[in-house]
C-alpha cells in the first residue's frame, strides 16, 4: 500500500458558510492510502473539508473519519488531535460493515378490480429474475456504495405463485399492502429483515392497475406490525421487462434506493437523533430540489446517505444519515430492541 503525505494548502473544498480557518492556524494533514481524496468527518459530522484541502481539526480526542471518494470506503479512528499534526489512515481503519437483510418478493399474478372488471397481470419467472437482478445491482451500486461500505446487504428471495390481491382506493389507486404479503410469507416478522421489496406488474393487455406512482414505501417501519421496511415497485413492463430495466439503469436508476430511503429517511434515523433535511410535500426524500439537487437525483441520494447535504436553509453544517449512523443499529436490530440506538 502506498501512502503519501498531502501538503495542505488554503484551497479547501468548502460548501458550507462556516468561516475558513485563520491563515496562521496550523492545519492538520490527513494521509490516506494511495493518496486518495476523501470527505473528512469530525465526530460523525461532515466537516466540509476534503482530505486534499486545508483541514483544521479541533484539538483533543475526536473520532476522525474519511469517506474515500473513489473507492467508496470509510476509514475512522479515535485520535488525540494536536494543532498541525498529521493523521494517517490505513486500510485497517475500515470498520466492519453492518449486515442489512433484504427480502425480494416477485409476484407471478397480481389481481384487482380494474376499470374493465376483475383481472390479473402476470410476470414470468424470467421477468421476476430480471427484477431481482435489478434490485441486486442497486444494492451494490447505490446502497452499499453510498454508505461507503458500512452496509453489507444480504438478499433473499421468496416469490409468490398464487394470485395476490390489490387494494383499490378511490378511482385508481392500487396498492400491494403488507398484510397480503405477510399472509403468504409468515417468515416476515420483526427482526427478520430490514426491508421487503415487492416487484409486481402494473398492466397487461386490457388489465391495467395504473396509479400515479412507480415505487411506494411505508415510511415508518417501527410503526408497522412487521417493524420492517416495506417497499413495492409497480413495474410498467412496456415492450419487455429486460429492456425497460436497461433503460432505467442507464437513465433513471434510483427507484430502489429512493424507496428504501423513504423507509429510513422519514422517521427511522430522525428518531435516532440524526439531523435530516426538511421534508418537502411531506417527505424528506422529496426535498432534493429544495436543497438544489437535480434529476435523476443520484447525488441527492449519495449525499443524504453520506450526511453531506449542505444545510442551505440555515447555511450551517450538513444533513443526512452519515457513516457513523450506519454503524448503529439497523432496522432489524431496532425492531428487536427499541433501546438499540
Ligand atoms: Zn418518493
Amino acid at each position: 500500500m502506498i501512502s503519501a503525505i498531502l501538503v495542505l494548502t488554503a484551497s479547501a473544498c468548502k460548501k458550507g458558510k462556516d468561516a475558513p480557518p485563520p491563515e496562521e492556524a496550523p492545519v492538520n494533514t490527513i494521509i490516506t492510502p494511495g493518496n486518495e481524496p476523501g470527505y473528512v468527518y469530525i465526530d460523525g459530522k461532515y466537516s466540509g473539508y476534503k482530505s486534499n484541502g486545508q483541514v483544521k481539526l479541533p484539538a483533543g480526542r475526536h473520532n476522525i473519519g474519511v469517506a474515500l471518494e473513489n473507492s467508496w470506503i470509510y476509514l475512522r479512528k479515535e485520535v488525540d488531535v494536536t494543532a498541525g499534526a498529521a493523521i494517517t489512515f490505513t486500510a485497517a481503519d475500515k470498520p466492519a460493515p453492518k449486515v442489512w437483510k433484504a427480502l425480494y418478493v416477485g409476484l407471478s399474478e397480481t389481481r384487482g378490480n380494474s376499470a374493465t372488471g376483475d383481472c390479473s397481470t402476470h410476470f414470468t419467472k424470467a421477468e421476476l429474475d430480471a427484477g431481482y437482478e435489478f434490485l441486486q445491482w442497486s444494492l451494490r451500486e447505490h446502497f452499499e456504495k453510498y454508505s461507503y461500505g458500512l452496509m453489507q446487504w444480504q438478499l433473499e428471495r421468496k416469490d409468490i405463485a398464487e394470485p395476490v390481491m390489490l387494494k383499490k382506493s378511490g378511482e385508481a389507486w392500487y396498492t400491494v399492502e403488507p398484510p397480503v404479503i405477510t399472509a403468504k410469507i409468515p417468515e416476515i416478522v420483526p427482526g427478520a429483515y430490514d426491508c421487503v421489496f415487492v416487484f409486481w406488474r402494473e398492466s397487461e393487455g386490457t388489465c391495467s392497475f395504473r396509479s400515479n406512482y412507480f415505487g411506494l414505501a411505508w415510511t415508518n417501519p417501527m410503526g408497522e406490525p412487521i417493524k420492517t421496511g416495506f417497499v413495492t415497485v409497480k413495474f410498467d413492463a412496456g415492450n419487455g421487462v429486460a429492456g425497460r430495466i436497461a433503460n432505467y439503469k442507464a437513465n433513471d436508476p434510483g427507484v430502489w434506493v429512493h424507496e428504501w430511503l423513504h423507509t429510513t429517511g422519514e422517521r427511522f434515523y430522525q428518531d435516532k437523533g440524526i439531523s435530516m433535511p426538511q421534508p418537502a410535500g411531506g417527505f424528506t426524500v422529496h426535498a432534493a430540489e429544495t436543497y438544489g439537487y437535480t434529476y435523476p437525483w443520484m447525488t441527492w441520494y449519495r449525499d443524504m446517505m453520506g450526511g453531506r447535504v449542505p444545510n442551505t436553509l440555515t447555511g450551517l453544517g450538513y444533513l443526512g444519515i452519515g457513516p457513523e449512523a450506519f454503524l448503529r443499529c439497523t432496522v432489524r436490530e431496532t425492531a428487536l430492541d427499541a433501546a438499540c440506538r
